[in-house]
């Protein structure tokens, strides 16, 4: 993995799959609202039935829990280390949490995310 920076926040990339990792407390300080970052936080529910093979946390080495991010669909399901170490983004999965989260039009992240990892389809009007 390499360490990139993104707004001000480092975060760890993975070249190899596209993967990103956020330390606890990552994701509150890019989402950069509170109110928004506490929302979203609230919508995590863990999935304990899923088919998704586990992650190891690359902190602990611990298989990592299976969450469930809001009521949204498609499903979008990531990795939450169980002692909170922080959480793990499969490719494209920072982004889709992003999108999903609403947050302000001036909002810088979403653009730095497009920018470091390509558009998404439907912002390419
Ligand atoms: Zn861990």
């Amino acid at each position: 993995m390499i360490t990139l920076e993104l707004a001000d926040v480092e975060i760890d990339y993975c070249i190899d799959c596209g993967g990103i990792w956020l330390d606890a407390g990552e994701l509150e300080l890019l989402l950069g609202q509170p109110e928004k970052a506490r929302q979203l936080l609230d919508s995590f529910k863990i999935d304990s039935k899923s088919a998704e093979k586990p992650r190891k946390c690359p902190i602990c080495d611990k298989k990592m829990q299976k969450i469930i991010v809001g009521p949204s669909k498609p499903t979008l399901l990531i990795d939450k280390c169980r002692r909170g170490d922080g959480l793990w983004f499969d490719k494209g999965e920072l982004q889709d949490i992003f999108n999903r989260a609403q947050l302000d039009k001036d909002n810088k992240i979403q653009e730095l995310l497009a920018d470091m990892f390509g558009h998404d389809q439907e912002n390419q009007n």
